[in-house]
């Protein structure tokens, strides 16, 4: 299994698949997998290339539909002089298999491929399906991506139990860590409305900035929650805030305000957008408010793949995992909406996104080891 992963990311990271761009990497995988029997879908969208792959049948939680999803798109490369190896030569140097995409995420999404491969050459007649949900659009807008397979699977009714997504996860030594669940994140743009004038005649004006002091320190030190056994405690920040002309004897006619809030499931959005629209009230402000919720949070706790997963981790990697909702979004908010138990385990991510991206070929030989547990288990 192991020189079958390694040459296959090899081939995934020689495909300079920029995104949304795909260069033939889903198509690589789609005949490996069709050679052992998997009914290939295509699923594209705009400029994004989607592939459903699937073996077997889904019959209820005992027989279930059990996911592999990941991504063929990469990050730019920036300056190729500063990469050691050209970062689409796919070089082995002691060990390391350097090129971009190599952690995030064409090494283990050979991985995932070869440990699905396999285990339905082992187990033609096993019980239950599996599905490979591949897309080209991870890295950028992620409009067309995985979201939109994700619309065509409930239009269908068709269900998935349990999903993993081989996204990088071990931070400090390989398989410290699985991700069971991620925090939801929602951006307000607020427009506080004054009325612009001379500043030595305040009387005839309105300041937006003076009027908003007491909105903004409430919004910024209400306490939302206090987290809980999985997930920290929901925090707000302020990203930009903007007002005035340049000029020193303008009063501004407004104060535009940009906030994030990363939020754990203590909270919704409906909540945080109803508490907003109260402090505003309270302090009286003309306003204009619009927001942008980009992923609700979603947990698989405790459930079974995540038991699952974390047995897989500790008889391959001999190291107990710790459960963690941290860090950025991930396609999992996607497949999360299905109702599915989402994990997110891969190899080492601290030199994604950056010049020399690189992993152990160690890793991906024992990511592909744990991918092939979970199956065992579930299937
Ligand atoms: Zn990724």
């Amino acid at each position: 299994m192991k020189n079958n992963i390694i040459s296959l990311a090899q081939s995934l990271i020689q495909r300079p698949s920029i995104s949304p761009k795909d260069e033939g990497c889903q198509q690589l995988i789609a005949d490996r997998l069709a050679a052992v029997g998997f009914n290939i879908e295509w699923l594209p969208f705009g400029d994004t290339l989607n592939m459903w792959a699937t073996h077997g049948t889904e019959n209820g939680i005992d027989e279930p539909c059990i996911a592999f999803a990941g991504h063929t798109d990469v990050v730019p490369t920036g300056d190729e002089s500063q990469w050691t190896y050209p970062p689409f030569s796919a070089e082995i140097v002691d060990g390391v298999l350097y090129g971009r995409g190599a952690a995030d995420m064409k090494g283990s999404l050979a991985a995932l491929v070869v440990a699905a491969e396999t285990f339905v050459k082992e187990n033609p007649n096993h019980k239950g399906k599996i599905g490979l949900l591949i897309t080209s659009d991870e890295e950028a807008a992620a409009k067309d991506g995985t979201v939109k397979v994700v619309e065509t699977l409930m239009q269908r009714g068709e269900a998935v139990h349990y999903c993993v997504v081989g996204e990088p996860s071990s931070a400090k030594q390989f398989g410290d860590i699985i991700k069971n669940g991620r925090r939801g994140s929602i951006t307000a743009d607020l427009c506080i409305e004054g009325i612009q004038g001379h500043v030595a005649y305040p009387h005839l004006a309105e300041n937006p900035v003076h009027t908003s002091l007491g909105f903004l320190t409430e919004l910024t030190t209400y306490q939302w929650d206090n987290g809980n056994e999985f997930f920290p405690a929901t925090s707000l920040q302020i990203a930009n805030i903007k007002a005035g002309t340049g000029s020193n004897n303008v009063i501004p006619g407004e104060l535009y305000v940009q906030f994030n809030l990363r939020y754990c499931t203590e909270v919704s959005d409906e909540i945080i957008k109803a508490k907003v629209a109260e402090m505003l009230q309270k302090y009286g402000l003309k306003h204009r408010i619009s927001w942008n919720l980009s992923g609700k949070p979603f947990l698989a706790g405790n459930g079974k793949l995540v038991q699952a997963a974390v047995q897989a981790v500790e008889k391959v990697a001999n190291i107990t995992p710790k459960l963690d909702t941290g860090g950025g979004t991930s396609d999992g908010r996607f497949i999360a909406l299905m109702g599915t138990e989402v994990v997110e385990f891969g190899p080492m991510n601290t030199t994604i996104h950056k010049v020399n991206e690189c992993v152990a070929v160690d890793e991906l030989a024992k990511c592909g080891e744990i991918y092939q547990e979970i199956l065992k288990k579930l299937l």
